[in-house]
């Protein structure tokens, strides 16, 4: 995906607040953070959302459940943390590359969802 923004961001060719990176997958902080600690678990080859993961995804989408808790604790969210996987038009994502964010802070996280 040539100008998929965060499979340009994996191949190094957009800057990133990287956290880590392997082989399969990259983490970088949000670029608007939504928390006192907002980053995302991406996998490298693009898959679109998680509506589109199959069961060859599934490797990758368990090294990045795996990669979460051990990220956020090296962020310092020694006590909690929210991992949201928004997908598709009803989900609200707004980048067409599947991303975990993890979230969290000294303060305990507002509801998940705003109740109107
Ligand atoms: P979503 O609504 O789940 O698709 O979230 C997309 C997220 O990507 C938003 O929180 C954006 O702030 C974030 N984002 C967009 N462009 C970049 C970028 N270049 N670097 C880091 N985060 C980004
Ligand atoms: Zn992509």
């Amino acid at each position: 995906m040539d100008d998929c923004i965060f499979c340009r961001i994996a191949r190094g060719e957009i800057p990133s607040k990287k956290l880590y990176e392997d082989e399969d997958v990259i983490a970088f902080h949000d670029i608007h953070p939504q928390a006192e600690v907002h980053f995302m678990i991406v996998p490298k080859s693009h898959i679109e959302s998680l509506a589109h993961a199959t069961e060859e995804h599934a490797r990758v989408l368990g090294r990045m459940m795996v990669l979460a808790p051990v990220l956020a604790k090296q962020a310092g969210l020694s006590d909690g943390f929210r991992t949201i996987v928004n997908t598709g038009r009803v989900g609200g994502q707004e980048v067409m590359h599947l991303h975990m964010h993890i979230l969290g802070g000294r303060n305990r996280l507002p509801p998940m969802l705003a109740r109107n």
